[in-house]
């Protein structure tokens, strides 16, 4: 009985934040810091090595500096970095925008 009243105010407590699941990012809260050097500035390090140059955007893997290409661009090798890695958080490697990502939690911050 106890237990069910305890958990009831958890969910509460949770819910006052809005509809967002219980299990909240900790990737993005835990990569506050500096921003790690970009590998290969201003283009996709494993399209250069395939001899390509035809990706749309660039995201940079904040926990290492890996650029890759977007899911918009033909080989997707910022989400192919991830499923390699692990490495869960990357930004935006655009000029003029600093948004990040999560691909664990599929959220933005
Ligand atoms: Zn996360
Ligand atoms: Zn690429
Ligand atoms: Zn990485």
């Amino acid at each position: 009985m106890k237990r069910v009243l305890r958990r009831a105010a958890d969910r509460i407590r949770v819910g006052s934040a809005g509809s967002a699941p219980a299990e909240r990012c900790d990737e993005l809260a835990a990569i506050a810091g500096p921003d790690p050097e970009p590998r290969t500035p201003g283009v996709c390090e494993d399209c250069t090595a395939l001899g390509e140059h035809n990706w749309a955007h660039l995201r940079m893997c904040l926990t290492c500096g890996h650029v890759g290409c977007c899911d918009s661009s033909p080989h997707r090798h910022a989400t192919a970095h991830f499923e390699q890695t692990g490495h869960p958080v990357m930004r935006s490697h655009e000029p003029g925008e600093t948004w990040r990502w999560c691909y664990r939690h599929a959220e933005m911050g």
